[in-house]
């Protein structure tokens, strides 16, 4: 029997739900693993470890789990002895500086001698040191945006997404330290047939991800006008052409991108394409 691969997922909080889906899109079976610490694919050799998102580089560095998903920032912090294998392109958020609203921020210089609150010690004293700063790190486990208001610090650094926690407490995002996404960690030791596994793991995961940054684009064209917008089409290849009932008309299939996506729809529809669909793509694979 092939040997199993064990990952570490966070059990609970913003990367649970996105990790879970993760593996469904995979093809991977995942039984919910709530108040569980652990539970088995049935149809992929995987073993899901459900952790604190915190415990899991160390997990993976000891091999008690094989890989991880896990925010870059929380590998960045522990610095443990694993590996990033890849941007999974969810969890994106920034590790920020926020002062008061009030209070004027003229650069990092200005933190010299102040006190910074933060769940992120090391990331922050690498930062400063780099820009030559020296500060009083407080390191605090949650809640620090409420820092600067009760008089603990005059500055924090915690992570960020919309800024919305931030305005809520009366503070600016002045300054970004990092910005992070979820990742897939491993072990740096593993065997030859954990590696293949986590071979076939991955040529999955970066077919849902293609499969998430490209649409699948249908479109009716008059024939002159076929070579126009064919010339607008990347593809994969080169775009499948196929005659309409209709004589003088083609429909056309072609794939494209999400960041040049409306760019280029718009120039079809100059070009005279007509009755445009646009069909997301489950798994991609080239
Ligand atoms: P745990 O109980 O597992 O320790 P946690 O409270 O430390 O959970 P969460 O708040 O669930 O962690 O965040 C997990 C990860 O989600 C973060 O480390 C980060 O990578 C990512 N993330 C994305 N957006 C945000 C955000 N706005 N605030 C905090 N984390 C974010
Ligand atoms: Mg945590």
């Amino acid at each position: 029997m092939q040997q199993k691969l064990k990952i570490a997922i966070q059990k609970s909080g913003r990367l649970y739900e996105d990790s879970v889906k993760l593996l469904k899109d995979c093809g991977i079976d995942v039984k919910n693993g709530i108040n569980k610490l652990k539970t088995e694919a049935e149809n992929f050799p995987l073993e899901i470890y459900f952790l604190r998102d915190d415990d899991i580089p160390q997990y993976v560095e000891d091999a008690v789990a094989d890989i991880g998903i896990v925010g870059e920032n929380v590998v960045f912090e522990k610095n443990k002895k694993v590996q990033i294998v890849e941007g999974l392109g969810f969890g994106k958020c920034r590790l920020s500086i926020a002062v008061a609203r009030k209070d004027e921020y003229t650069g990092v210089a200005s933190l010299q001698g102040k006190r910074i609150a933060t769940s992120y010690p090391v990331l922050v004293e690498n930062f400063l040191q780099s820009k030559g700063v020296k500060a009083e790190i407080h390191e605090i486990s949650g809640s620090v945006e409420i820092a600067p208001g009760i008089g603990l610090a005059d500055a924090i650094v915690d992570l960020v997404s919309s800024g919305s926690t931030l305005f809520m407490n009366g503070l600016k995002e002045v300054e970004v330290v990092l910005k992070s996404q979820a990742a897939l960690i491993r072990n740096e030791n593993l065997s030859a047939e954990q590696m293949q596994v986590l071979e076939r793991l991955l040529f999955r995961i970066r077919a849902v991800k293609k499969a998430k940054n490209n649409k699948y684009v249908l479109l009716n064209a008059p024939n002159e006008k076929l070579e126009e917008i064919i010339s607008l089409l990347p593809g994969m290849k080169s775009p499948t052409v196929l005659p309409l009932a209709e004589p003088g008309w083609s429909s056309v299939h072609s794939v494209l991108s999400e960041n040049q996506f409306w760019d280029i729809i718009e120039q079809l529809k100059a070009a005279g394409a007509q009755g445009i669909l646009v069909v997301p793509i489950e798994k991609m694979i080239i």
